[in-house]
């Protein structure tokens, strides 16, 4: 119950398993990672990230997105496991919340010739932005978002685009802007150690983050949440 993305200079995969540590608190019956570099790249499994962290060293990118996880639909399974991918597997997600009308729209997914690997109700909007993705990813998460009902914080990463699409509702999501580098995640606690500068989203907001850029929408508008200094200390 708890998701976390990273994009910038560093290697994105150490900064994702240290917020989910950081986040296990939060609930966890698994976790996973996907980064995305010369492709997208997926380590999911069953049971906590202290104890499965070796299998999620080795994924490379300059971008990533990560969650733990707290089943609400599908039991607790490698499978069921957050990153979820589309069918081509060039479209990653991650999400806090629940889709409550997910039924229906596996149905018509799969009658339009979607298969699907997991139980889950976050599966449907990786192949929704899939649908509507024609190299423009902010274009496909906007026209995917308002087909969902239910509560959602979501991270989406995509092959060939140098980006991570964020948005919330009814699901909280906290940015942290470094330095040439933003984190995205459920709660400050993975950002406090990179950065003291933090925007909380508010519910209908998308963001678009790039390595030193980080572009917030409401209602297709470009709207200034402000960047609030958080000076805490960090063990
Ligand atoms: N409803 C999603 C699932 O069961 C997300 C659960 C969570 O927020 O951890 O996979």
């Amino acid at each position: 119950c708890g998701i976390v993305g990273y994009i910038g200079r560093r290697d994105a995969t150490p900064v994702l398993i240290q917020g989910l540590k950081r986040l296990e608190y939060r609930g966890y019956d698994s976790f996973g990672i996907a980064t995305v570099g010369s492709a997208i790249e997926v380590y999911k499994k069953t049971g906590r990230i202290s104890d499965g962290e070796s299998g999620a060293a080795d994924l490379r990118g300059y971008a990533g997105i990560g969650h733990t996880r707290w089943a609400t639909h599908g039991e607790p399974s490698d499978l069921n496991a957050h990153p979820h991918t589309d069918c081509s597997g060039r479209i990653a997600v991650v999400h806090n919340g629940v889709i409550e009308n997910y039924g229906e729209l596996k149905r018509q997914l799969a009658g339009r010739g979607h298969t699907f690997r997991s139980e889950t109700d976050t599966e449907v909007i990786a192949h929704l932005i899939e649908e509507h993705y024609d190299g423009d990813l902010l274009a496909a998460v906007n026209a995917t978002l308002p087909l969902l009902k239910g509560s959602y914080a979501v991270l989406v990463i995509a092959e060939d685009t140098q980006q991570i699409v964020a948005a919330r509702d009814a699901s909280p999501l906290v940015l942290g802007v470094g330095d040439g580098e933003v984190f995205a995640a459920s709660d400050m606690t993975p950002l406090l150690e990179y950065t003291e500068r933090v925007i909380f989203l508010e519910d209908g907001d998308v963001a678009d983050l790039a390595s030193g850029r980080c572009t917030i929408y409401h209602d297709g508008q470009t709207v200034e949440r402000p960047i609030e200094l958080i000076n805490w200390c960090v063990e």
